[in-house]
C-alpha cells in the first residue's frame, strides 16, 4: 500500500526518509471519508500518528500545486502535553513540509518566550506547543489564531490529565467557529468525548488501536542479583533504561526512605510515595513526575495506588512482591493504553526458585537476564548522547555569539570533548556489580586458629557464589574480607568461618542486621565441620576436594558465575 496524498512534495519527503507505506492510522486518515472532516482518532506514540496528522492537514495548509498557503497568521495549530512531545512533532512536521516551504514555529515552556515572540511575528504557517505556553502567546498578542484553518490536539488524555483543559479550551475558542479539529488521544475517557462534543462537528471516529496492538505491552523481566547488591542494581538498571519516568517498589515505608535518600545523593531526580507523606507532599511529588522535573518515584504498593502517570515505561520490583497479584498489579502501572512497558523484578539469588515459582503459576513469561553491567551502561549513553547530540538545533543570536567566540578560543575538537564532558557529568555512576563486573575478592592470610563456624542458608541450588556470598556476610556481620576464611558450599547451604578475635562481634552484628524478609539466615554451627580444609593462600586454591558427604570444599575464589 502507498500513501495516497495528492500532494507530491509531501510523498517526496515520506519516499526520502524511506516511509514507503503508510501505518494504520496514516492509511486511515487518508481515506476518502475522512478528507476534511474533524476526525477523534485513537492512536498511541508509535504508531505513526504525527505523520498522520501531518498528512491529514495538509489540505488546509497547501495550495493544490503543493506549495504553502500565502497567510498573514498561522493556519495550523498543533498542542502537545509535553515539551519534548512537541519539539518532537515539531521535528517531525519540519522535514514533512520542507519542500513546501511551510514555516514551524515552536512555542513551549522552558524555552526562550521572546524568541518565539519573534519566530511568530516573522510568519508560520505551522505553529506547535504546549498549552499553557500557546496561552501566554495568545494572551499577550503574540499568537493570531483567527486565521486558523486546523487545530491538532495530540495526546489529549494526557493533556486533561495533566489539568491543561481551561488552556486547551481558550485556544480553540480564539479560532475561527468553521476550522478543521483533529483530536488524537490514546484513551477516550469521559471528558475527552465531553471535550469532542463541544469543539468537533460531526467528528470521524477512528480506532486503529486494536489493529496496532501485538502483544502483551509489557515485557517482564527478572534478575538475579546479590543480596548486598540490589541498590547498585537499581541504580544499574535506571541507568541503563533512562526512562522517560520510572517506578520503584519497596515493601516498607523504611525502605522508600533508604532509597530514596540514596539515589538523590547520587544525582537522580526522584521522587518517594509512602504511608508518611501528607497528602500535600505527595501531589507535589507526582506534579515533579507530570511536569518531569523528577523521572524515577520511590514507593510502596498502597502509596502507589490508583496513580496513573503518562510516559511511565519502567517498574523495578525492588523487592520482590508478595505475591503475584501484587506483582502484576505494580506492574500495570506501565503498559497502559497500549504503550509499551517494562517491568524487572530485582531477585536476591537465595529467593530465586521461589520467584520463578510465582510467575510459573501465574504464568507470567519473565525473561531472566543478567544486570545491566557498567559496560553495557556506557556504551547505551554514548549511543544516546550521540544521539542527543548530532539532533538538529534552533540557535539563537545571542547562542550564535557565545559560539563564535569560543571558536575563536579553542578548537572544535576541544569544544566537542568540553560538551561531551558537560552532557555526561550530568549522568549517575553506573555501579560495578559484584557479579558480573568485580574482580574475584582478593587473598588469604594466615590466622584462622581456633576460628568460628557459621551457616548461611544459601546453597548452590540458589546459586550461591563466594562472590556474592563473601560481600553478603561483610555487609551482614560487619567484618571484612579478610576475616572471613573458607567458604564452603553445599546445594543447600554455605558453611563458612569467620577469624577467631572478631567471632563473637561478627555474630551479633549478624543477629542485629536480620532483616526478617530477606530469606536469608546465618546461625553457629557448633565446632568445626569435618575435613573442612582451610585456604592456603595464593593462587589456584579453589578447593574440589571431596569432603565429608561428597560434599565441596570451595576457597571463595571459586570460579562460578552466578547465572
Ligand atoms: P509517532 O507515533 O508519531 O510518535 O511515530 C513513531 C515513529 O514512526 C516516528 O519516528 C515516525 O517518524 C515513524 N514513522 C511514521 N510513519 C512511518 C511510516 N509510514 N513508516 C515508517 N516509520 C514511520
Amino acid at each position: 500500500m502507498t500513501f495516497q496524498t495528492p500532494f507530491a512534495l509531501l510523498g517526496d519527503a515520506l519516499a526520502a526518509r524511506g516511509y514507503s507505506a503508510p501505518t494504520s492510522v496514516q492509511a486511515a486518515v487518508l481515506e476518502a471519508e475522512a478528507d476534511g472532516r474533524d476526525l477523534i482518532v485513537s492512536a498511541q506514540t508509535g504508531s505513526g500518528k504525527t505523520v498522520a496528522f501531518g498528512l491529514a492537514m495538509a489540505p488546509q495548509l497547501l495550495e493544490t500545486d503543493g506549495r504553502v498557503r500565502a497567510a498573514e497568521a498561522p493556519l495550523a495549530l498543533v498542542i502537545a502535553p509535553t515539551r519534548e512531545l512537541a519539539l518532537q512533532v515539531s521535528r517531525e512536521l519540519a522535514w514533512l513540509y520542507e519542500a513546501t516551504g511551510a514555516r514551524v514555529v515552536t512555542c513551549v515552556g522552558g524555552m526562550d518566550p521572546m524568541r518565539e515572540r519573534r519566530a511568530l511575528q516573522h510568519g508560520a504557517q505551522i505553529v506547535v506547543g504546549t498549552p499553557g505556553r500557546l496561552r501566554d502567546h495568545l494572551e499577550r498578542g503574540a499568537l493570531d489564531l483567527r486565521g486558523l484553518a486546523v487545530a491538532v490536539l495530540d495526546e489529549a488524555d494526557e493533556m486533561l490529565d495533566m489539568g491543561f483543559r481551561e488552556d486547551l479550551e481558550e485556544l480553540l475558542d480564539a479560532t475561527p467557529h468553521d476550522r478543521r479539529t483533529l483530536l488524537f488521544s490514546a484513551t477516550m475517557p469521559k471528558p475527552i468525548v465531553a471535550l469532542a462534543r463541544r469543539y468537533q462537528q460531526d467528528a470521524l471516529r477512528i480506532s486503529t488501536v486494536d489493529a496496532d496492538q501485538g502483544h502483551g505491552d509489557i515485557a517482564y523481566q527478572a534478575m538475579a542479583i546479590a543480596p548486598a547488591d540490589i541498590e547498585n542494581a537499581v541504580v544499574n538498571v535506571l541507568r541503563f533504561h533512562e526512562a522517560e519516568t520510572a517506578i520503584l517498589f519497596c515493601a516498607t515505608r523504611d525502605n522508600v526512605r533508604h532509597l530514596h535518600a540514596s539515589l538523590t545523593e547520587r544525582g537522580f531526580a526522584v521522587v518517594a510515595l509512602s504511608g508518611e507523606h501528607s497528602q500535600n507532599e505527595r501531589n507535589h511529588a507526582l506534579q515533579a513526575l507530570r511536569d518531569r522535573r523528577a523521572r524515577v518515584c520511590v514507593a510502596t504498593d498502597v502509596a502507589a495506588r490508583g496513580i496513573d502517570l503518562p510516559g511511565l515505561s519502567l517498574v523495578v520490583h525492588v523487592e520482590v512482591p508478595r505475591d503475584a497479584e501484587v506483582l502484576q498489579h505494580r506492574s500495570g502501572r506501565t503498559g497502559r493504553a497500549g504503550k509499551k512497558g517494562t517491568a524487572i523484578l530485582l531477585v536476591p539469588y537465595p529467593r530465586r526458585r521461589r520467584v520463578e515459582m510465582m510467575l510459573r503459576g501465574a504464568r507470567i513469561p519473565a525473561e531472566w537476564i543478567s544486570p545491566p553491567s557498567a559496560a553495557e551502561i556506557r556504551a547505551a549513553d554514548a549511543d544516546r548522547l550521540l544521539s542527543t547530540l548530532l539532533a538538529p538545533v534552533e540557535p539563537s543570536e545571542s547562542d550564535h555569539e557565545i559560539a563564535a567566540r569560543l571558536l575563536a578560543e579553542r578548537s572544535a575538537e576541544d569544544i566537542a570533548l568540553a560538551l561531551v564532558q558537560a552532557h555526561r557529568a550530568r549522568l549517575p555512576q553506573p555501579e560495578e556489580l559484584l557479579a558480573s563486573d568485580a574482580p574475584a575478592p582478593q587473598g588469604p592470610r594466615p590466622g584462622f586458629e581456633g576460628s568460628a563456624w557459621f551457616r548461611l542458608n544459601i546453597g548452590r541450588r540458589h546459586n550461591a557464589d563466594p562472590r556474592w556470598v563473601l560481600p553478603l556476610l561483610c555487609r551482614r556481620g560487619h567484618v571484612s574480607r579478610s576475616e572471613i576464611g573458607a567458604i564452603r558450599i553445599t546445594a543447600n547451604e554455605c558453611l563458612f568461618e569467620v577469624a577467631a578475635p572478631v567471632a563473637a562481634r561478627f555474630l551479633d552484628a549478624v543477629r542485629r542486621t536480620a532483616e526478617e524478609d530477606d530469606g536469608v539466615e546465618i546461625v553457629p554451627v557448633e565446632g568445626k565441620p569435618r575435613e573442612a580444609a582451610r585456604h592456603q593462600g595464593g593462587r589456584g586454591d579453589h578447593r574440589p576436594g571431596p569432603g565429608p558427604r561428597g560434599k565441596k570444599f570451595v576457597h571463595r575464589k571459586g570460579p562460578r558465575q552466578p547465572h
